[in-house]
């Protein structure tokens, strides 16, 4: 999503606004669309050079970022975690249980794209033949697409083919990584890629579904709740989930083992960043807050913090890397833990893949339920209305990580 300009009489703190600053100053050497297609290629040279741009711009600014973060620690509410009402700490821990079987399909993934060891360039790497080759017309793939949705999702043709009927643009990517139109129920459902879309591959079904399930979501709730928000706790819940039944139709699909294995290395990167690098930014806000409340930190503490914390989370030494540390929401003193919203409402959408996988075919009547019962962004409500006890507890959480076990142990 671009980043909004601020208004000047808008009430942004001081440190944010720096931020802001800071990131518009951030120059690539190529332009940034370019760059991430590269990270994608099949050749590990384009890849190292591609990570190499775009991390070079934001480590050459690397103890700017430090010193802002610093500042952005000491102005978050340390008793936040009470008022929020959920301590990420046992979800980080049982998210934690599934990071050395992400490790180990890190290095599987990491042979089969053609480097020697896993190395942060290769997190975007296609796998070669997951879905790479037979590409179609836009049409053709919608028309497939519906089909996928049809199997799981009652409705899912219908709504594929109302929204191709007239509603669908897809346009270049204009920023530098590959994000979400902002739907609008009823409105032109904008899809950012960073394919040209001239031709549409099996693979990039998955990603389609996820744009289309954000408009479906945003349809519904609009019916249901009229006027009401999305949820940030639930944004990407429904578009995770409809891309979920495309990878799993996908999956099924496939017609060996090995086409099953690359497909599921290939579905990785999703992984990777929601279950290694959201709990690692989360940790590392954690271990901020609580440092900087002893009047700890500075911008060496919080170089030191960073290394430790993504180098536990991704196994892999997190030197030079700058980059990921690039998330606004790290920065924005009003809103400490933020990511843990996105990491709640991920996990839901695990939940609904397996509930559709586990309990078959999903009514209209199952998926308006479904939908009604996100209106909130309230994660503990959610929890009672699907007939659980909360507060949650750490088999609850292990449940809804099933899907990611099945699909890489
Ligand atoms: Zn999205």
């Amino acid at each position: 999503m671009a980043e909004p300009a601020i208004r000047e009489d808008e009430n942004v703190p001081d440190v944010y606004r720096d931020y802001l600053e800071l990131c518009r100053g951030i120059k690539y050497a190529e332009p940034a669309g370019g760059l991430f297609d590269g990270l994608r290629s099949e050749d590990p040279a384009r890849r190292s050079r591609s990570w190499e741009l775009l991390c070079g711009a934001w480590n050459r600014r690397g103890p700017e970022f430090a010193a802002l973060l610093a500042r952005a620690s000491a102005a978050k509410d340390p008793d936040i975690q009470a008022r929020f009402g959920l301590d990420p700490a046992p979800l980080l821990e049982v998210v934690g249980e599934t990071k050395p079987l992400l490790h180990r399909a890190l290095k599987r993934k990491a042979a089969r794209v053609g480097a020697g060891d896993f190395r942060f360039c290769d997190i975007w790497a296609r796998v070669p033949n997951a879905g790479n080759s037979g590409a179609v017309p836009l049409a053709a793939a919608l028309g497939a697409l519906g089909d996928m949705l049809e199997k799981r999702i009652e409705g899912g043709k219908a709504f594929v083919d109302g929204v191709a009927a007239g509603r669908l643009h897809l346009e270049e990517q204009a920023v530098d990584c590959p994000h979400c139109g902002v739907p609008a129920p009823g409105g032109p459902v904008h899809v950012y890629m960073p394919l040209r879309f001239k031709e549409v591959r099996p693979c990039d079904l998955p990603g389609l579904a996820h744009e289309l399930g954000h408009v479906m979501h945003c349809d519904l709730l609009d019916e249901l709740a009229p006027g009401e928000p999305i949820s940030t706790v639930f944004l990407e819940t429904f578009s995770q989930f409809l891309e979920g039944l495309a990878w799993l139709e996908l999956r099924d699909g496939a017609g060996s083992s090995g086409a099953r294995e690359d497909l599921a290395l290939d579905k990785l990167t999703e992984e990777t960043l929601d279950l290694l690098l959201f709990p690692a930014m989360l940790e590392f806000e954690g271990r901020m807050i609580a440092a900087s409340g002893k009047g700890a930190a500075g911008p060496e503490a919080v170089e030191k913090t960073y290394l430790e914390t993504f180098g536990k989370w991704f196994g892999a030494s997190p030197a030079g890397t700058w980059f990921w540390m690039r998330g606004k929401t790290l920065y924005d003193p009003r809103w400490p833990f933020r990511d843990l919203t996105y990491l709640l409402g991920r996990l839901v959408s695990l939940e609904l893949v397996q509930r559709v996988r586990t309990g078959g075919k999903m009514s209209r009547e199952q998926y308006r339920r479904a939908v009604s019962d996100t209106v909130r962004s309230d994660f503990a409500g959610y929890w009672r209305k699907q007939g659980r006890g909360s507060p949650i507890r750490p088999e609850d959480w292990r449940e809804m990580l099933a899907p990611v076990r099945e699909m890489f142990g």
